[in-house]
């Protein structure tokens, strides 16, 4: 253990069911793990290495400052998880303008926010960027065109940081887990968790410490891994 010692992680949403088990698998390695939270507290056990910020990663000038105070903290940045993540579900019928935009801001323009506030740090050190997608942002999904939207966003633009900084050392990837046990996907009617479960051919939803654990080896061991989009969801067929 201790193969992140000396390194420093910004994870966002570190206070939601993956981010909370992405920042444990990192801590057990000994790296510094920030967490940039939008309102809830991830309540580390692991004092001297998790630290905190309340930052909405849609505000650009609190990104910038938050990364700055980072920086002069802690010294550095090396690997920066895009995790936070919201969904705001609609028919493309009903969903109303600021349901397009929220959705849009917080999963792709606050990524986008997150990477130029750190990207040089990230340049500097040889670091890695992980970026938390969805398998609907591959397939679509019937009521989430925002959300479809924004994860396939993400993953042109993973795929174009891949392509301008590779040849810097600097990876970049993205996850796209299927359905995971966590808050966000908690609060889905019972209906549409059942219709989902007979879509995976496992039988059962995926457990965040399962992501948790691919963000690890992709920040880790998949040191030849570049610009790809990893799916884990069980078998799914949307
Ligand atoms: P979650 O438990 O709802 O956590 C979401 C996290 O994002 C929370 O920590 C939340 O902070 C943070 N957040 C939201 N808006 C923010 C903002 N404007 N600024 C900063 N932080 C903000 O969700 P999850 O299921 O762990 O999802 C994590 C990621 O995985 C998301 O990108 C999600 O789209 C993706 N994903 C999830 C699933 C799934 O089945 N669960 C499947 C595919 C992809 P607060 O708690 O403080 O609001």
């Amino acid at each position: 253990m201790g193969r992140l010692k000396g390194k420093v992680a910004i994870v966002t949403g570190a206070s939601g069911g993956i981010g909370r088990a992405i920042t444990r698998e990192f801590l057990e390695e000994e790296c510094v793990v920030i967490g940039f939270n939008y309102v809830s507290s991830a309540e580390s056990t692991h004092e001297g290495l998790y630290y905190e910020y309340v930052v909405d990663i849609t505000d650009r000038v609190a990104v910038e400052g938050a990364v700055k105070d980072v920086i002069n903290k802690f010294g550095r940045v090396d690997i920066l998880i895009n995790n936070a993540g919201i969904t705001k579900d609609n028919l493309i019928y009903r969903m109303s303008y600021e349901e397009w935009d929220s959705v849009i801001n917080t999963n792709l323009t606050g990524a986008f926010n997150m990477i130029k506030a750190t990207i040089r740090e990230i340049v500097k050190n040889e670091g890695v960027i992980i970026n938390i997608s969805s398998v609907v942002g591959l397939e679509g999904n019937i009521g989430q065109a925002n959300y479809a939207a924004s994860k396939a966003g993400l993953i042109g633009l993973t795929k174009s940081l891949a392509k301008e900084f590779g040849r810097k050392n600097v990876r970049a990837n993205a996850i796209a887990p299927g359905f995971i046990e966590t808050p966000m996907t908690e609060k889905l009617p019972e209906d549409i968790k059942k219709a989902a479960l007979e879509k995976i051919s496992m039988k059962r939803f995926g457990k965040p410490e399962e992501v948790a654990k691919l963000v690890k080896f992709l920040v880790l061991d998949g040191t030849y891994i570049n610009g790809q989009v990893i799916v884990i969801d069980g078998g799914m067929e949307l």
